[in-house]
């Protein structure tokens, strides 16, 4: 390795972790790869969780969607987040499940599908509601006035609906009384949309902690973000399935130097040498999305031990108490990977920095240069 850094990424990894799913779900998966495969790199996911079953891949925006169609990916894609004025019809054209959840939004896509050329087969449309999360989704109060929308549209031929689905708040905590609520309110939806004419299509509602812990929750689809990268999405909650961590992120010690007790690091001297000792320069910071939460705190390993990030993180450096080892300015660091090897793990990156692994690998992924295997 050359560079300052590298994320490796184990796409052998993300393959086994989707044909687990897939046959623990034992309905289609929807692989989640929006947030350029939450920092995994979308395209490359996307070929590997297709390759190992996934009928399906979702994505946020519009753009995520354009994305892979124009990375070549043809196959069933959901999208779900739009703005008033959004632009809609070459993601129509290319086949995109866009997601509704007003009748405004209706509207703009019925716009949009009207200016489909002939030959393109209808567009496809998700309704999404809102049973508890607050967040997209049409709440209950509109469900009448949307559902009849969304069947006036494909009684027209704007659209066919291909989906209902929502998405839980709480599904990592598997005893929370809002999964059983959100689930109600979800089939109560069901019933609305068969009531207004609508044949609701593919029902879906479990992310992956949903489909780990919620087999009732698993209907005719789950998406699932997280447990696809290996990661946990309920950590200390047991599932018992073998997920395996595909994200691994190292770097290069850039320089090591000495310093005598009382001797304090970086800005706002937040660390002190109570002790000489030694500490090395790794060349990434909160620039890269390294948190600066994890001042003080988080753990990287150097030739095979743990040495703990000291003093406040940098925009683009970080220093690491090297205990009074001297290791070559260019001796590898590695700050997360799968469990083994006294490496820290993306979990413990999370608790020492207090947020979730989600970000962790969202935003360190993001940022630098990135390889598969
Ligand atoms: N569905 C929606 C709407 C989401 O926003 C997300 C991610 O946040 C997911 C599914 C996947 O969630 P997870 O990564 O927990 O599986």
């Amino acid at each position: 390795m050359t560079a300052r850094a590298e994320i490796v990424v184990d796409l052998a990894a993300v393959r086994h972790n989707v044909a687990l799913l897939r046959e623990l779900a034992g309905v289609p998966v929807m692989a989640v790869v929006k947030a350029d495969g939450y920092g995994h790199g979308a395209v490359r996911v996307a070929r590997a969780a297709r390759a190992a079953g996934a009928e399906w891949l979702a994505v946020a925006t519009l753009d995520e969607a354009r994305a892979l169609r124009e990375a070549g990916d043809t196959g069933p894609l959901l999208a779900w987040l739009t703005v008033p004025g959004e632009r809609y019809d070459d993601v129509l054209a290319a086949g995109v499940d866009v997601t509704a959840y007003s009748v405004a939004q209706l509207d703009e896509i019925a716009a949009a599908a009207a200016r489909l050329p002939e030959a393109t087969a209808s567009a496809r449309v998700q309704l999404k509601v809102d049973t508890g999360l607050a967040r997209g989704g049409a709440p209950r109060a509109e469900w009448p006035a949307f559902f009849a929308r969304a069947r006036a549209g494909e009684t027209d031929g704007s659209w066919r609906v291909t989906g209902l689905w929502s998405h839980l708040a709480c599904a990592d905590e598997p005893d929370h009384p809002a999964n059983d609520a959100q689930q109600a309110a979800f089939d109560e939806a069901v019933d609305h949309a068969v009531d207004a004419g609508l044949e609701p299509g593919l029902r879906h509602l479990a992310n992956s902690a949903a489909t780990l812990l919620r087999p009732q929750a698993r209907y005719d689809a789950v998406r699932v973000g997280l447990a696809c990268y290996g990661l946990d999405p309920a950590p200390g909650v047991d599932h018992g399935t073998d997920l395996r961590p595909a994200m691994t992120v190292t770097s290069r010690l850039a320089l090591v130097k000495h310093l005598a007790a009382g001797d304090s690091v970086s800005y706002g001297h937040q660390w002190t040498a109570s002790a000489p000792t030694t500490v090395g320069l790794v060349p990434l910071g909160y620039g890269d999305g390294v948190p600066v939460a994890a001042t003080n705190v988080a753990e990287v390993v150097v030739e095979g031990k743990r040495r703990p990030v000291r003093g406040r993180v940098c925009m683009d450096q970080v220093l690491v108490d090297l205990g009074g080892d001297t290791p070559p300015a260019g001796t590898e660091v590695t700050l997360l990977g799968p469990p083994g090897d006294g490496r820290p793990t993306a979990d413990d990156w999370a608790r020492a920095c207090g947020t979730i692994n989600y970000e962790i690998v969202t935003r360190l992924g993001g940022q630098v240069g990135r390889t598969s295997r």
